[in-house]
C-alpha cells in the first residue's frame, strides 16, 4: 500500500468506523456463531499474493463482524467498560504512525516525556498523594507509568514487594542463600473479593498467598488481616504484600484501607497495593474521593483508564511511592540500550516486563485534553446516575433483589430464590442477543452484573435493557411454578 493508497483507505475505513459505531444499536449484542465459525470461512493457508484492499474489507463485512460481540453497544452490560472514544482511536493511529518504541527517553524523548507528564496529571487529579507524583521528588521519589493490563500492574508491584522482601530484609540476616531460598518463607494477602490476576501473579512469582474473608459488605477488615498475619508469622512466614480491591470485579465493593493501612506499617516490609482497576477513575469527581481513604498508607496504585475513563485498550495506569523499590526488581542494563541522560531522564523498561513499548501516552493525553476533566467528570456521573436509576427499578419490583451497594456503576441483582432460578435469567438474557450481562457470586448467591458501560448512555437503554431483563424473568418464573 502506498502513501496515495492510504490516503483514500484511510479515509474508507474512517467512514467505516463512524458507520459501524453509529448503527451499532441495530446489531445483536452478542453474536450468533458457533465455536471454529471462522475457520470454516477462511483459507487454510496465508496467500502467496497481494489481494486487493477492498476484498479483504468485503472479508471483515462478511466473516469477521458476524463473529464480533460488540462491547460499544449501549446494551452491553456485561463486564466493566471497555474505554473508547474518538479522540483515544485517533491517538492510537498516531502511535501506530510513528511507530516509535519507547524503552528509553533516547528511544524518543517525547514519548517518554509525555508519559511522565500525564501520569502526574491524572495522578493529580485523581487525588493520589504527592509521593507518587513524578513532579514530587524528582528521581528519588514516587511516578506512574502506562502498563498494558490491571494484571501487569499487581504483577509487578508484587514483584518489586518480593525483591524488596527479599533484599533488604532477609537475605541480610542470611547473605550467602540464594534468593529462591527464601521464597517459601513469603506470603501475600487479597481477599476473596481481589480479581484472580492476584492469584495469577502469586503463580507466576512462586509465593503464597492467602485469600481472606471479606465482611458482609464484601470489605477486607483490618482484625481480619490481622490475625491471618499473626498466625502466619508463628509458623516462620513473612507477610510481604498486600493486594486490596477499590471496586472489585464482582461487586464493586472496597477494602478499608484504614484500616489495612496501619497493620501492613507495623510489619517490617509489607508492601500495600492497590488494585483500582475500574473504581480508580472515578476518584476524579471530587465527591467520590472519600473511597480513597487510607491511601496514606499504600505503596502502589493502579487504575484502567482503558476501562472506565473513555481509552482505549491497553492503557494501565500504575503509580509507585518510590520508584527505585520498583526499579530496582527489573534493571537489567546491557550496553546496547544505554545512553547519555540515563542519570536525569526515565527510562520506562526499568519500570515493567516489556522492552518494547507502545506511544500509549498520547491516547490518554488527547482524551484528557478533548474532554477536559470536567467532560471525563460528567460521563462518569452519567454512568452513576443510570446506575441508581437501574437499582430504583430492580428495587420496586418485589420478584427481584439487589446485591451491592450501588456507589458507582455497577448493580448487582438476583431474582428471590434459589440460584437456580436467577441462573436460568442470565441464560435466556444473553441467548436473546439483545442485551449481555456476566454472573458473579456475592455473598455466596448466584448474581447478575449489571454495568453501565457505553460512552453515551441514556436512561431509555437502561429502561429497555429492564423490560428485557423483566419479560425473561416472567418466562424463568412461569416455568418454575407449573
Ligand atoms: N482488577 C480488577 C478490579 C478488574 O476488574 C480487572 C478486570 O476487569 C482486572 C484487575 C484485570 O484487568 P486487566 O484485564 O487489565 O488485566
Amino acid at each position: 500500500m502506498d502513501v496515495e493508497e492510504f490516503r483514500v483507505k484511510g479515509k474508507e475505513m474512517v467512514d467505516y468506523i463512524c458507520q459501524y459505531l453509529t448503527n451499532i444499536e441495530s446489531q445483536m449484542v452478542n453474536p450468533d456463531v458457533e465455536p471454529g465459525y471462522l475457520r470454516r470461512l477462511l483459507p487454510s493457508e496465508a496467500p502467496q499474493d497481494p489481494e486487493e484492499w477492498d476484498n479483504i474489507m468485503h472479508d471483515v463485512d462478511k466473516k469477521i463482524m458476524p463473529g464480533i460481540t460488540h462491547w460499544q453497544h449501549p446494551r452491553f452490560n456485561a463486564f466493566f467498560p471497555s474505554g473508547n472514544s474518538f479522540p483515544s482511536i485517533l491517538g492510537d493511529m498516531l502511535s501506530d504512525a510513528i511507530g516509535c518504541i519507547g524503552f528509553s527517553w533516547q528511544a524518543s524523548p517525547a514519548c517518554t516525556e509525555l508519559e511522565t507528564i500525564v501520569m502526574d496529571w491524572f495522578g493529580k487529579a485523581i487525588g493520589l498523594p504527592n509521593d507518587f507524583l513524578t513532579s514530587s521528588k524528582g528521581s528519588k521519589g514516587g511516578g506512574g507509568v502506562l502498563q498494558s493490563s490491571a494484571s501487569e500492574c499487581v504483577l509487578v508491584s508484587m514483584l518489586a514487594a518480593r525483591n524488596q522482601a527479599i533484599h533488604q530484609y532477609l537475605k541480610k540476616e542470611n547473605p550467602l542463600m540464594e534468593d529462591s531460598a527464601f521464597l517459601p518463607k513469603l506470603i501475600g494477602y487479597c481477599s476473596k473479593e481481589a480479581h484472580s490476576c492476584v492469584e495469577k501473579a502469586a503463580k507466576i512469582l512462586l509465593v503464597k498467598l492467602r485469600i481472606l474473608e471479606p465482611d458482609e459488605n464484601g470489605s477486607l477488615r483490618g482484625e481480619t488481616l490481622r490475625a491471618a498475619m499473626e498466625e502466619d508469622k508463628a509458623k516462620g512466614l513473612m507477610p510481604f504484600f498486600v493486594s486490596a480491591i477499590l471496586g472489585s470485579t464482582s461487586s464493586c465493593s472496597f477494602d478499608n484501607l484504614e484500616e489495612i493501612g496501619p497493620i501492613c506499617k507495623e510489619e517490617p516490609y509489607c508492601w500495600l497495593h492497590v488494585d483500582a482497576a475500574y473504581a480508580g477513575n472515578a476518584f476524579i469527581c471530587p465527591e467520590l474521593k472519600y473511597l480513597l481513604k487510607g491511601i496514606e498508607y499504600v505503596d502502589s496504585f493502579n487504575t484502567n483508564p482503558n476501562k472506565w475513563l473513555l481509552v482505549n485498550f491497553d492503557c494501565s495506569c500504575l503509580w509507585v511511592r518510590e520508584r527505585i523499590r520498583l526499579t530496582h526488581a527489573l534493571v537489567v542494563n546491557p550496553l546496547y540500550l544505554q545512553h547519555a541522560n540515563a542519570d536525569e531522564a526515565i527510562d520506562y523498561r526499568h519500570w515493567g516486563i516489556p522492552l518494547s513499548r507502545r506511544f500509549r501516552s498520547l491516547k490518554l493525553w488527547f482524551v484528557i485534553r478533548k474532554y477536559g476533566l470536567s467532560g471525563l467528570r460528567s460521563y462518569i456521573r452519567n454512568h452513576i446516575k443510570l446506575a441508581k436509576h437501574f437499582e430504583k427499578l430492580v428495587n420496586l419490583d418485589s420478584r427481584f433483589e439487589v446485591c451491592n451497594n450501588v456507589r458507582l456503576g455497577l448493580v448487582c441483582f438476583r431474582l428471590v430464590g434459589t440460584d437456580n432460578a436467577t441462573k436460568k435469567l442470565l441464560e435466556l438474557i444473553n441467548a436473546s442477543g439483545q442485551l449481555f450481562v456476566t454472573p458473579a457470586v456475592v455473598r455466596n448467591k448466584y448474581i447478575i452484573r449489571f454495568c453501565v458501560n457505553a460512552e453515551h448512555a441514556k436512561q431509555t437503554d437502561v429502561d429497555y435493557a429492564w423490560e428485557i431483563i423483566k419479560e425473561q424473568a416472567k418466562e424463568v418464573l412461569e416455568e418454575i411454578t407449573t
